[in-house]
């Protein structure tokens, strides 16, 4: 386990930043004993996130894998249903398939966006169909907060008619075409685990234009508790609730947010300037249709350059690094499922880099990881 303070002076790939807020509403919860799963804070906390992406219903649950497991539950997924995931991404985005019983069927990225790829979502689907077996769902990953092609993916999922989760766990405050991620969906979920663009702690939300569906999410995360005098139960629930204490941290940090995307994509730029003159060295454009919270700054290294190696000579320096995500049909726990390749999520993790993108790096941060990535690579 990575801590927090290991070692003084350590550049870290992403931690919490405080805006000072949150410590009114957090006081606030602990003078009005609202120190539990309910309280003001939650539907504040809520509302707030439905401000920001335009989204008509927010649930806050206690994290970004349980808004997930509550959004595919809602939308329907059943055991032995397949469901259509993309391979580059966070592990958090496939296991609550497993969680319902369902199956994973891994889709490709596009060289683009390094996103969902529309032309393998489309084969996946058609396969699909003609196995017997018609995806019941489509989870679409806007990675290290960059939107995936919603235009395309859109038109498939609503030929095929199967009902779209944006997993923008990473992705809050990113756009597509002028719309916030998540609202594409038929639900979208953000987490605010403590490594995001803005935290609770650790917490997720699930947000939708479906009034029912919100409902349903929120009775399930809370048990299941039926309308009665006494504890009565017709479904299986979960305790998936938020706390009003991280909720008032959350409240605190949604003011935030818009600084803090422009903060991280300040950092972007600042990598791009000092490093793209480096041949081969490539960093990951927006395409016109998109605005990314650039959540984390990610890079391929020129050949014949080692990323494992690169990162441990970063470690070295007591700066963090990461590769980028290992793909899931890459993974020994999804050995056996259906996988719909080209190579580009395979080419990403030979090659790929996420570099500290903390928003409370300073610049003397910033140059100590571009003076060191520079000698890395020997430039
Ligand atoms: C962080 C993350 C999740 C899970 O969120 P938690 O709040 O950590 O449970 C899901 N998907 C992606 C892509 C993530 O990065």
């Amino acid at each position: 386990m990575t801590q927090f303070n290991y070692r003084p002076g350590r550049i870290f790939l992403s931690v919490p930043h405080m805006g000072g807020h949150e410590r009114n509403y957090v006081q606030k919860a602990l003078e009005d004993n609202w120190v539990t799963t309910a309280g003001p804070n939650i539907p504040g906390f809520e509302h707030d996130v439905c401000q920001h992406t335009n989204a008509q219903h927010a649930v806050a649950v206690s994290s970004g894998t349980a808004a997930i497991h509550l959004a595919l539950r809602v939308m329907g997924v059943k055991p032995g249903d397949e469901v259509i995931c993309p391979t580059f991404t966070f592990v958090a985005s496939a296991n609550p398939i497993l969680y319902l019983g369902a199956t994973p069927v891994f889709v490709d990225s596009e060289p683009e966006t390094w996103n969902l790829n529309p032309e393998l979502l489309e084969e996946a689907i058609k396969e699909g169909i003609a196995r017997g077996k018609k995806p019941a769902c489509i989870i679409v990953v806007h990675l290290y907060g960059m939107p995936a092609n919603m235009k395309a993916i859109m038109a498939i999922a609503d030929q095929y008619e199967i009902p779209v989760l944006e997993d923008a766990a990473e992705a809050l405050g990113s756009r597509f075409s002028g719309h916030q991620v998540g609202t594409f969906g038929k639900a979208g979920i953000f987490s605010f685990s403590g490594n995001k663009i803005i935290t609770t702690s650790g917490g997720g939300v699930i947000i939708t234009a479906e009034e029912e569906l919100a409902k349903q999410a929120a009775f399930l995360a809370n048990q299941a508790k039926d309308e009665a005098p006494y504890y009565l139960h017709s479904q299986m629930g979960y305790n998936y609730t938020l706390s009003n204490i991280n909720a008032g941290i959350g409240r605190g940090q949604m003011e935030m947010l818009e600084k803090r995307v422009k903060q991280r994509r300040e950092i972007y730029t600042y990598y791009y300037n000092k490093l793209s003159d480096i041949e081969e060295l490539y960093f990951l454009p927006e395409p016109k249709t998109s605005f990314s919270n650039r959540w984390l700054t990610t890079i391929l290294l020129p050949k014949p350059f080692d990323p494992e190696q690169v990162r441990q000579e970063l470690e070295n320096e007591n700066i963090e690094a990461r590769r980028l995500w290992k793909p899931m049909h890459q993974q020994p726990l999804f050995a056996q499922n259906k996988f719909y390749g080209n190579g580009t999520s395979d080419k990403l993790f030979e090659r790929g880099l996420c570099l500290p993108s903390s928003s409370l790096l300073t610049e003397e941060d910033l140059d100590k990881v571009v003076k060191t990535l520079r000698q890395a690579l020997e430039v």
